[in-house]
């Protein structure tokens, strides 16, 4: 499971939240689930109410319908990610976000390439693997690294490799980047 690989990540609660759009430059009101990671006391996450995560959440909700990244909503992502927008957005361009779904089960794992490596990325949580991820985090910064935000467009586009598996390869397939989780800043 991979709940198993990264256990800050399991107690995730959902909740609905709801706001104003015209933050966005919209009238109606949006609703977006919104994963509050529960926390034991030695641990910190990204918050998943960040600007970053509700900008983020908000175009890709977007994107999924239209398949099409404007050069407006590149802008707004532009504005709140700075230059890893283009660096994430080179990696969706590349096909570097691929999807493992296993069956029956029908987990998914994501695996992000960048250019220092590969990483496990957990949408529900917005968590990674990466260094950038872990220190940004220590540092309180509150901010997404850009594998999150290569995965989020991926997957809205539907502009990543997908690959279907059976369930008996999982601990196979997720072992690679489990390792790394398990054994934290290494
Ligand atoms: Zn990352």
């Amino acid at each position: 499971m991979a709940e198993k690989c990264l256990p800050g990540t399991r107690l995730g609660t959902s909740l609905s939240v709801s706001y104003e759009g015209q933050a966005f430059g919209q009238s109606s009101k949006v609703r977006n689930p919104i994963i509050i990671p529960m926390l034991r006391s030695d641990q910190r996450l990204v918050s998943a109410k960040s600007d970053e995560d509700i900008v983020l959440k908000h175009v890709s909700e977007e994107l999924r319908r239209t398949h099409t990244l404007t050069d407006e909503q590149k802008q707004t992502l532009a504005k709140v990610f700075e230059k890893r927008l283009p660096q994430a957005l080179a990696l969706v361009d590349a096909r570097n976000v691929t999807s493992y779904r296993f069956k029956p089960s029908g987990r998914t794992i994501w695996i992000v390439k960048g250019r220092k490596g590969e990483y496990q990325v957990v949408p529900e949580s917005m968590f990674c693997t990466c260094d950038d991820y872990y220190f940004r985090v220590m540092d309180n910064k509150k901010q997404l690294c850009y594998h999150l935000v290569a995965q989020q467009i991926a997957e809205a586009l539907g502009q990543f490799d997908a690959n279907v598996m059976s369930d008996s390869h999982y601990s196979e397939v997720t072992s690679k980047w489990s390792a790394r989780t398990s054994s934290g800043r290494s």
